[in-house]
């Protein structure tokens, strides 16, 4: 008889977005005249930049003429991409990464969850918490996890807690791990990392043979100009640092899909495999995947050109403009909040230490604004709010002006 992978039985259920459209149904049912407000979810909201669609239609053109229709293109990615994101996104910035340790993806979500394949399979992991759920329970799919314990955590792996304390980003681990996950600017509690907190984790990782697994995602809205855009900025971070990033939050190619992962050549792991880690990505890549959509790679190129770049940082502003009026809105309620100025999440601590579910219920049966509660991204995310500046800007205004009005703290 087929047996199916055990392994995903250790995973619950997709609790925490059921249970938010559950009790956000259940809220409209019982207030069928009430107009639901939502700054909880992480999709990008504003149109394609002009320059982006210029591309995207461009791509679509290729495909009408025989002379220049491609089919299958290099499983790596268009080279003419790789070399575009390697100057504007790492030369620019007095990094060296050549294209040939750059991977074109359909997005960071699915190199993620992938990238864990090339590792032991006994590989003990360490994530953030709280956390992007991708590295978790990806992780639980293939065994690394154990099970899940009463307080919410897996047994075998190493959390790094990010508290008010901590200013949201983790201390070393407190056991050695062969995996670490960072998330610099942080979905979900908007901090970023500083360039001295990235060096003493790169020496971390390279004195005790560990990999970082770098989501860069949210690169793009760092406003503050000295923190770290990439970790390869950071001396040694080429041996020990697998960086992931995409064009979802900087293009809004959420729907579009295309992302990309670095992985160096040289990596410190590499002198003990008779295979580099570069090798087996390629491997992987060629084997598991056939390429990103020709279409979305000339929007992405688009979106690397001068234009494109100037163009998306408008869209951006108007989100970095959303989190500074949802920021202001809270703390004239007074609550605390922080994040919002260098990634587009905010991430609000709970009035008069009420849980984070009875905070959600508060803040929709009070101001009818759905969020997400922190504690839906790991234990130590319990006491906190996500709330996200992906929105029109009059729905925004919107829905602060009804927590300003209608909150009771
Ligand atoms: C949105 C997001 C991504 C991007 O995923 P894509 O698959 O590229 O759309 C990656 N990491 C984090 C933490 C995110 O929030």
């Amino acid at each position: 008889m087929a047996r199916i992978n055990e392994h995903y039985l250790n995973l619950p259920g997709s609790y925490l977005f059921s249970e938010i459209g559950r009790r956000t149904r259940e809220f409209q049912a019982a207030n069928p005249g009430v107009k639901v407000m939502r700054l909880g979810v992480g999709n990008t909201t504003e149109p394609l930049a002009p320059a982006v669609i210029a591309g995207l239609h461009e791509g679509v053109e290729k495909l009408a003429r025989a002379e220049t229709y491609t089919g299958y293109g290099d499983e790596q990615g268009d080279s003419r991409l790789r070399q575009r994101i390697a100057e504007v996104k790492y030369r620019a910035r007095g990094v060296d990464v050549t294209p040939d340790e750059i991977f074109i993806s359909d997005g960071a979500k699915p190199d993620t969850a992938n990238i864990q394949t090339i590792f032991a399979q006994d590989s003990v992991v360490a994530v953030q918490d709280p956390s992007y759920p991708v590295y978790v329970d990806t992780n639980v799919t293939v065994g690394r996890s154990g099970k899940l314990l009463p307080n919410g955590l897996y047994e075998r792996f190493v959390y790094m807690p990010c508290t008010e304390a901590n200013g949201f980003f983790p201390d070393l681990p407190a056991t050695r791990p062969d995996l670490i996950y960072i998330c610099s600017p942080n979905n979900p509690t908007g901090a970023v990392a500083t360039r001295a907190q990235l060096e003493r984790l790169v020496d971390y990782a390279l004195a005790n043979d560990a990999v970082i697994l770098f989501d860069a995602a949210y690169e793009c809205f760092i406003r503050e100009p000295d923190l770290p855009h990439s970790i390869y900025e950071v001396p040694g971070a080429k041996r020990c640092a697998v960086e992931l990033n995409t064009f979802s939050k900087e293009a809004g190619f959420t729907g579009v899909r295309l992302g990309w992962t670095v992985v160096p050549k040289g990596m410190a792991i590499d002198e003990h495999s008779p295979r580099s880690l570069n090798e087996l990505w390629n491997r992987r890549t060629t084997t598991f995947f056939n390429g990103a959509s020709n279409i979305a790679q000339e929007g992405g190129l688009a979106a690397l050109t001068p234009e494109g770049q100037r163009q998306n940082r408008k869209t951006i502003d108007l989100y970095m403009g959303n989190a500074a009026i949802i920021r202001a809105g809270l703390e004239s309620v007074g609550l605390t909040a922080f994040g919002g100025t260098n990634a587009p999440y905010i991430w609000v601590k709970t009035p008069n230490g009420m849980s984070s579910w009875a905070f959600f219920d508060k803040l929709l049966n009070e101001a009818h604004v759905v969020s997400t509660p922190g504690v839906g991204f790991g234990p130590s995310g319990e006491g906190f709010m996500r709330l996200s500046a992906f929105g029109h800007r009059p729905n925004v205004e919107e829905a602060v002006e009804s927590i300003r009005r209608n909150l009771r703290i």
